[in-house]
């Protein structure tokens, strides 16, 4: 007999994971759920090579409410994802963000992002450059116009512990995770019945998950579908500061922010090496 499952997910990174764990948490959801994922070690995967850090500071409310749900469900995880007594804790560390401007159209549009912030509670500040300074003794300040800060719920965590916590959650609550690759699905008419695996295996299901992140546009061309999505290569590089600022900050208790310049690259502490 063939296996089948109410749900497929396609995918064992975080998202794939969170969709089994809310799908399985979920008292008016009685189904099956199996996730397929063929790197159980996710080397390639954008949950495990993430800077997993969370912000408020966006330009539109929809953004900054998912983030602020994101905040509170992080606040919780350990608890929500408890598993036998066992709490998986994600250590987050609130260092905040610190955007700077340096040119008018930056300043003006740093300056329209803050009243959507604000809108929506978001706990941030507009700084001028020698409020900044003052924060920040160890920002060269000479060509910054502007500065945005978030003064709290913004941070980083354990992006490995958030995909396990939420997979093992799912596995406790009766999920299924198999390794393997999806290589296809079988139609019929327009109907997808099945999902094809690189292990030769067919396996039924009525609802698909397509959770490949990056990989999402190959997924969804074998369902005919055309997403407009390409994995692109992002670099991140760690280096020891042999004079750390750490400590010399005037704000939450002299920690450094994650601190974008007006470039867009970004840098922040993350102990020493
Ligand atoms: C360097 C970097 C920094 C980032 N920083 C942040 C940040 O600070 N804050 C933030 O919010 N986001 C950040 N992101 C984005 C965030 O990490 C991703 O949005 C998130 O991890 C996507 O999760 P996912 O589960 O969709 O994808 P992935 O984690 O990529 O998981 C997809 C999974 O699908 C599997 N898969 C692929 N093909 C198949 C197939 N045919 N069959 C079955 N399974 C398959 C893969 O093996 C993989 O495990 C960052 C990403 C990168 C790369």
């Amino acid at each position: 007999m063939e296996e089948k499952f109410d749900v497929i997910v396609i995918g064992g990174g975080v998202i794939g994971c969170a969709a089994a764990y809310f799908l399985s948490a979920n008292t008016s959801f009685n189904g099956s759920v199996l996730v397929v994922e063929p790197d159980p070690t996710h080397t390639h995967a954008s949950s495990t090579l993430s800077a997993s850090s969370l912000r408020t500071q966006f330009s539109n409310s929809l953004n900054i409410k998912i983030s602020q749900y994101g905040y509170d469900f992080i606040s919780h995880f350990h608890d929500l994802m408890s598993v036998n007594g066992d709490r998986p804790f994600l250590k987050f560390h609130e260092g905040g963000y610190l955007f700077l401007a340096k040119s008018d159209l930056q300043v003006e549009i740093m300056r329209q992002n803050n009243s959507v912030q604000l809108a929506n509670n978001a706990d941030v500040v507009l700084w001028s450059t020698s409020e900044l300074a003052n924060a920040f003794p160890h920002v060269n300040v000479t060509d910054i116009k502007l500065a945005s800060y978030g003064k709290s719920g913004e941070g980083w965590f354990d992006n490995v512990g958030f995909l396990n916590g939420f997979k093992r959650k799912a596995q406790d609550l009766g999920a299924k995770f198999l390794k393997d690759e999806v290589v296809g699905f079988n139609k019929n008419k327009k109907v997808i019945e099945s999902i094809n695996l690189k292990s030769g295996k067919k396996i039924c299901s009525g609802h698909f998950v397509n959770a490949t992140g990056a990989r999402a546009a190959k997924i969804a061309a074998y369902a005919g579908i055309d997403v407009p999505v390409a994995p692109r290569k992002r670099t991140v590089f760690v280096f020891d500061c042999e004079n750390s600022p750490q400590g010399s900050a005037s704000v939450n208790n002299g920690s450094l922010p994650l601190m974008v310049d007006n470039t867009g690259v970004y840098c922040r502490p993350e102990g020493s090496y």
